[in-house]
């Protein structure tokens, strides 16, 4: 049996598409992927959602999310999408668990997950000290001295956080100048605990086989390399878009952003509509990606009504 719409990926997109998907009647499959909720699970208090004056935590609003979507019908499968063909219509989805769904609209909403520096010893170190996640990690390294690299706001973001468990902590940045807005790096460079480690970049993670115990940089102005004592390194450099499954098969930007026409969540390929982060490279904030999922779903509801075939 060929769906109406199955949608890929349960962050704050796939789940507002999910919710308007439904009460539009269409019956929406909603892959969840590997991380269910997407990177708001990951987060602690979210202050800018509208809505929630006192603010909400992350899982607690993806959950409210999930819920809203099921009252209305859309059913969670679990499972990463693996494979889609969309070669012809029915499209046909590929689950990593050997599932399979035909549809004959999609709507990609995978999200961006963090990227790594790729230097030697870092994927070996994940999970024994090194992370991509404060909120998730930052619990373990209670007065332990961390190491965050990065210069953008999730790098401040992070290091500020981390400052409530670790006993110091040092942000490394390949630059002279931060990326992060004006209102995160005053709040980090007021924080007593945080250090700066300025155009300086990461090399080695050195480890004892176990656990991290150093980071090997390298002084930009000087080519002088150094291995900086730490315990904990969380990489804070930007993240990937989700869409190496779609093997080329819709447009994208040169680093891997689906790009959608204007004003639509149109893809290049007709009947697959793209929304949230794997769509954006520009503002990725969850309002934004509620605010294209639901634009997603309305565009589905109109595509299908005109190929009523
Ligand atoms: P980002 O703005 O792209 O910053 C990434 C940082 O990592 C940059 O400073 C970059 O250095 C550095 N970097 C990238 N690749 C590197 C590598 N291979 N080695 C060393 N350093 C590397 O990413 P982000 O901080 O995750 O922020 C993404 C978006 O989310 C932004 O629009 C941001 O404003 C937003 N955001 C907002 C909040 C908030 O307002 N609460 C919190 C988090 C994120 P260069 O500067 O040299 O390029």
């Amino acid at each position: 049996m060929s769906e109406q719409v199955v949608i890929l990926g349960t962050g704050p997109a796939g789940y507002t598409a999910a919710v308007y998907a439904a009460r539009a009647n269409l019956n929406p499959i909603v892959v969840e992927g590997d991380e269910p909720g997407g990177q708001l699970m990951l987060t602690t208090e979210v202050e800018n959602f509208p809505g929630f004056p006192d603010g909400i935590l992350g899982p607690d609003l993806m959950d409210a999310m999930k819920k809203q979507a099921e009252r209305f019908g859309a059913k969670f499968v679990h499972g990463r999408a693996t494979a889609v063909d969309m070669a012809q219509r029915p499209f046909r989805v590929t689950l990593d668990n050997g599932t399979t769904y035909e549809s004959a609209a999609l709507i990609i909403s995978t999200g961006a997950s963090a990227k790594m520096l790729d230097i030697p010893g870092e994927a070996e170190m994940v999970g024994h000290g090194v992370s991509t996640c404060a909120t998730c990690d930052g619990f373990f390294f209670r007065n332990k001295r961390i190491i965050v690299v990065g210069g953008g706001d999730s790098a401040m973001e992070e290091a500020t956080f981390l400052t409530r468990y670790a006993s110091e902590v040092t942000i490394v940045h390949r630059r002279d100048t931060l990326r992060a807005s004006k209102v995160m790096q005053d709040r980090a460079h007021k924080n007593p605990k945080i250090k700066w480690l300025m155009n300086t970049s990461p090399v080695e993670v050195i480890n004892d086989n176990q656990r991290v115990t150093g980071l090997k940089v390298k002084h930009n102005d000087t080519g002088e390399t150094e291995v900086l004592s730490t315990e904990g390194l969380f990489v804070s450099i930007g993240h990937q878009p989700n869409t190496a499954f779609l093997e080329g098969q819709v447009e994208t930007n040169a680093v891997g952003y689906i790009i959608t026409k204007p004003d639509s969540t149109a893809t290049s390929v007709d009947g697959v509509f793209a929304c949230g982060d794997v769509a954006d490279p520009h503002y990725r904030q969850a309002i934004t990606a509620a605010g294209s999922g639901c634009k997603a779903a309305m565009d589905v509801e109109r595509w299908l009504e005109a190929h009523n075939d």
